[in-house]
C-alpha cells in the first residue's frame, strides 16, 4: 500500500498522487501573531511536522510554506494599544513562536513568509478579480468577492445558501448595506484611522486599505509556489478544522477565480480540535495552556509530541494532566530503550537475527500505519511493541544491530517522542527524603564521595548522582538552600541536571 490521505474536498480517503513525482508543495495556514500561541494551535502545528515528516521520510522533497499572519483586527488592535507600529509590535510574537516551534521540534519551514512583506502580491490578485468582473468595490470604500459570480464556491465546506448567509454576515463585516450580496467578503478593507494609527494601510488602485485575512494566504502561496516551481495549484493545504469555512472556501474562491485553475490544492487537510480536560480552550474561560507553560514546568518534548500524536488528527484530544503524566512515562520507557540498544549494538554492525527480524516488523507495522492516512497511534503501538520485543531479546543477551538502530532512528525522524537526547532518571521519594541511592546512603550516613566513580561507568555514576539528589532533597526541606545549590552545582559538573518535578525530584543526565 502506498501513502492515503483523507481528503476533506471529497470527503474519503484517497491515494496520494502528487502533480509532479517525487515532490510535495504544502502550504499551512500559520499563526496570527498577536499573542502567545496555544497547545491547541500546536496541535495543528504538529500533525502538519507530522505530515511533513513522513512526506519526507517517504521519499518526496518537500517545499512546505506556512504564513505568518501579522495585519488582522487582532494584530492591529494590539499594536494600538501598545502605542507601537505593527510591524514592531508583532515581532515578538513571531520571536516566541519560532522559540516554540523549536521546543516542540517542528521542522523548519522552506519559507515563513509575513503578509505585510506581499502587500503587492494582494493588491494584483485584488485587481485581477475586479478586472474579471468577479469582485467589485462597495459603497463603504472596501472591496468584496461577489460569491454569486463563483459557482464553485461551497464545494469544499459543503454548506447550504442558508448556512453560507449566517457565517458570512457574523464573520466578514458589520456593514451588510456596503454589500451585494450578504455571503460575499472582504479581499481589502477600506483604511480606518486606527489602521492608519499603526501603519497597517497601504495604497492601492481601488483605494487604501489592508488585506483581509483570507486573501493573504492565497496571494502569498501562489507566489512561493510560482517561485519555487512554478505553477497554480498546491499539492496539499492543511489547518485546523475551524479553517474550513469560512477560510478556506475563500481562499479557494479566490485563487481560482483569479488564476482559472479548477483547483487550489488538490488535497486539502484538516485537523481536528483540541479540548482541556474536557472543555474548548478559550480566553473567555482563561483555560489556556501555552508551549511556553509546558517548557517552564520542564516537561520534555517528547512526551508533548507523543500525547498528541497517541490520538489520530481527524479525532477530537483532551489533554489532561493524567495524559500528560502517561506521555512522559511513555516517552521515558522509549528513551531507555533506545539507550539500551545503542550501547549494545554491536561494533562491526552485527546483528542477532532475532533482533533483524523484530526491527523489519516494526518498519513494516510503522510504515503501514503512517500510509494509512497518518495514523499515528498505530505506528505508536508498533514502537512500543518493538521495545518489549527488544528488551525482552536484550535481557537474553541478544545484539542489536543496524536493523535495530534503523528502525529506531525512523521513529526518531517522523515521531520524535523521545526524550531529549538524554536519560532521564526519576527519582518519587514522596516527602521521605529516602530518594534514591540506598536509605544508608540518602540519609547521610555514608560518607559520599564529591565527584562521581571513575571509569566512567553509567550505573555507576547514576547511583552517585541519585545518592546526591537525595541529600539535596533533604538539604531542602531542612531549608539549607546554600547546600541544596553547592549539591546541584556539583550534579552539574558531572553532567546531571537536577530539577524539582512536580512528583518528587528528578535528574537529567545531559550528556550522553
Ligand atoms: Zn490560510
Amino acid at each position: 500500500m502506498s501513502l492515503q490521505l483523507y481528503n476533506t474536498l471529497s470527503r474519503a480517503v484517497e491515494p496520494f498522487e502528487p502533480l509532479a513525482p517525487g515532490r510535495v508543495s504544502l502550504y499551512t495556514c500559520g499563526p496570527t501573531v498577536y499573542n502567545f500561541a496555544h497547545i491547541g494551535n500546536f496541535r495543528t502545528f504538529l500533525f502538519e511536522d507530522l505530515l511533513r515528516r513522513w512526506l519526507e521520510a517517504s521519499g518526496y522533497d518537500v517545499f512546505h510554506v506556512m504564513n505568518l499572519t501579522d495585519v488582522d483586527d487582532k494584530t492591529i488592535k494590539g499594536a494600538a494599544e501598545a502605542g507601537a507600529p505593527l510591524r514592531q509590535h508583532v515581532e515578538q510574537y513571531i520571536t516566541a513562536f519560532q522559540e516554540d516551534r523549536h521546543y516542540l521540534r517542528i521542522r523548519d519551514a522552506s519559507a515563513y513568509p509575513r503578509a505585510t512583506d506581499f502587500i503587492p502580491s494582494m493588491v494584483r490578485l485584488v485587481q485581477g478579480l475586479i478586472e474579471r468582473g468577479i469582485a467589485y468595490r462597495g459603497d463603504d470604500g472596501s472591496v468584496y468577492f461577489a460569491i454569486a459570480r463563483f459557482p464553485a464556491y461551497g464545494r469544499l465546506s459543503r454548506l447550504d445558501t442558508r448556512e453560507l448567509r449566517a457565517g458570512a454576515s457574523e464573520r466578514v463585516s458589520a456593514d451588510e448595506y456596503a454589500k451585494e450580496d450578504a455571503r460575499d467578503f472582504a479581499l481589502w478593507k477600506a483604511a480606518k484611522p486606527e489602521d492608519e494609527a499603526v501603519g497597517a494601510a497601504w495604497d492601492a488602485p481601488f483605494g487604501r486599505g489592508r488585506p483581509g485575512w483570507h486573501l493573504e494566504c492565497s496571494a502569498m502561496a501562489l507566489d512561493l509556489l510560482k517561485d519555487k516551481w512554478g505553477g497554480d495549484v498546491l499539492d496539499i493545504h492543511a489547518g485546523g478544522v475551524d479553517l474550513i469555512f469560512p477560510h478556506h472556501e475563500d481562499e479557494i474562491a479566490q485563487s481560482c477565480a483569479f488564476t482559472g485553475e479548477e483547483q487550489f490544492a488538490r488535497y486539502w487537510m484538516h485537523g481536528e480540535f483540541l479540548t482541556l480536560s474536557g472543555t474548548k480552550m478559550s480566553k473567555r474561560f482563561g483555560n489556556i495552556l501555552t508551549a511556553r507553560d509546558l517548557q517552564v514546568e520542564g516537561v520534555d518534548a517528547g512526551a508533548v509530541r507523543l500525547l498528541i500524536f497517541n490520538t489520530h488528527y481527524r479525532q477530537k484530544l483532551d489533554w489532561s494532566d493524567e495524559a500528560l503524566d502517561a506521555a512522559r512515562e511513555g516517552s521515558r520507557r522509549l528513551g531507555e530503550f533506545r539507550d539500551r540498544v545503542m550501547k549494545a549494538a554491536g561494533a562491526g554492525g552485527s546483528e542477532d537475527a532475532a533482533f533483524a527480524e523484530a526491527a523489519a516488523g516494526f518498519r513494516r507495522d510503522f510504515t503501514a500505519a503512517l500510509d494509512d492516512d497518518l495514523n499515528a497511534p498505530r505506528g505508536l503501538a508498533a514502537l512500543f511493541g518493538f521495545a518489549r520485543e527488544g528488551n525482552r531479546l536484550l535481557d537474553e543477551g541478544r545484539v542489536p544491530g543496524r536493523g535495530a538502530l534503523d528502525a529506531l532512528a525512523l521513529a526518531d525522524a517522523v515521531l520524535d517522542v523521545m526524550p531529549s537526547g538524554t536519560t532521564r532518571l526519576e527519582i518519587t521519594g514522596a516527602g521521605s527524603g529516602a530518594a534514591g541511592g540506598t536509605a544508608a546512603e540518602a540519609s547521610g550516613v555514608v560518607e559520599l564521595p564529591q565527584v562521581p566513580p571513575p571509569g566512567g561507568d553509567r550505573a555507576a555514576m547514576d547511583a552517585w548522582a541519585l545518592a546526591w539528589a537525595g541529600r539535596r532533597r533533604e538539604a531542602k526541606l531542612a531549608r539549607d538552600y546554600a547546600e541544596a545549590d553547592r549539591i546541584r552545582e556539583r550534579l552539574r559538573a558531572a553532567g546531571y541536571d537536577v530539577r524539582d518535578g512536580r512528583s518528587g525530584v528528578e535528574i537529567v543526565r545531559l550528556t550522553v
